[in-house]
């Protein structure tokens, strides 16, 4: 069936987690899946959508490596003004750290030269290496001063390991000084952790990607960072990965786990876990074009902190443009939704 093109609305509708690929990085994905020892989830993502015949596999890979005609094509067709664009995940993460370290500002340029081709229709995130934090520090500072990139993405997990670590907190001091905000984007469980999910084919985006997700963020926040870091602002797709929907448990348990002085990892942090939601995370309706799920969310962090995104190429769903322009909301509170927090957390230039 043809969805018909959305109508011109009263508001840009900026997407803001969007992703692509150039062929340099399919390139060396192609090299750590022929290795032996490559990671699981990793080989089970990209080694799918990299080699599957099927037609959903071979839609997304045209889309992921076009940064113009076909993209822009598929933006007017849903009527999505623009794009915020982010190096598809794993990113840089999945590779050794001298390769990911050299990668990340060639990928970096490559997105700012598709920027300036498309100054009106898209922006972007700086893709760094964890693998290197005083590295990752520093191409913040170089994108933000040189590309005029304003914000970061970090595809969760970097080989097992979370951002939680205070070895990787000169990526958070970056941030917090440049005030670019960390898009915390799913990554394929670790191995350690993916043998259950995987066996029942339950690993990826259907459930695995928001439980490992909502674990990184949730890692952050008992760890203390936001405390260190108080300014520091996370965005989560996929409706905050579910952690909206469990303040109220997370709130008491992690109460009752400080008092028990049951976990050394568990130790008393400035206020509660959902506190930190409401003032250092912003969250978008990436694959989740839900209106219940939007409003609850909006009441729960106030509506300045919830943004649009669809989550293309993977959710690719014109028909989900409809329903949200369709949704019962104050016309200032869409306009929010879809245009104007995204202009101030990604510093867009309004038209
Ligand atoms: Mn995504």
């Amino acid at each position: 069936m043809r969805i018909t093109r959305p109508a011109p609305a009263a508001y840009r509708r900026i997407a803001t987690e969007e992703a692509f690929a150039p062929k340099e990085l399919i390139d060396i994905y192609r090299k750590i899946l022929q290795q032996k020892t490559v990671d699981p989830g990793f080989a089970n993502l990209m080694g799918f959508y990299m080699s599957s015949p099927s037609e959903r596999a071979r839609h997304i890979m045209s889309c992921l490596l076009d940064l113009d005609e076909q993209r822009i094509r598929h933006m007017d067709e849903a009527g999505v003004d623009m794009q915020v664009l982010a190096l598809t995940s794993p990113g840089v993460q999945i590779m050794d750290r001298d390769t990911a370290v050299a990668f990340a500002p060639l990928a970096n340029d490559l997105l700012a030269e598709a920027i300036a081709r498309h100054p009106t229709r898209l922006a972007g995130m700086i893709a760094v290496a964890p693998q290197d934090p005083a590295a990752a520090a520093k191409e913040i500072e170089r994108c933000v001063s040189k590309l005029g990139l304003h914000a970061v993405v970090i595809n969760s997990h970097t080989h097992g390991e979370y951002l939680s670590d205070p070895k990787f907190w000169d990526i958070f001091e970056a941030a917090e000084a440049h005030d670019t905000p960390i898009y915390l984007h799913p990554n394929a469980m670790p191995a350690s952790m993916i043998g259950h999910f995987l066996e029942a084919g339950l690993d990826g985006a259907v459930y695995g990607f928001g439980v490992e997700t909502g674990l990184h963020a949730l890692r952050i926040i008992t760890s203390g960072a936001l405390d260190r870091f108080p300014k520091l602002q996370i965005i989560l797709g996929h409706m905050g990965e579910a952690l909206p929907f469990w303040s109220y448990r997370l709130d008491y348990m992690h109460a009752a786990t400080v008092r028990s002085k049951r976990y050394d990892a568990i130790k008393p942090i400035g206020r509660k876990p959902s506190d930190y939601l409401k003032d250092n995370f912003h969250i978008t309706c990436s694959g989740m074009a839900w209106p219940q799920a939007i409003k609850f969310t909006q009441d729960l962090v106030g509506t300045d902190r919830v943004l649009y995104a669809m989550d293309y190429p993977y959710q690719h769903a014109v028909e989900e443009v409809h329903a949200l322009d369709a949704m019962d909301m104050p016309a200032e509170v869409k306009r929010a939704f879809f245009q104007t927090n995204a202009e101030k957390l990604f510093k867009i230039a309004p038209l």
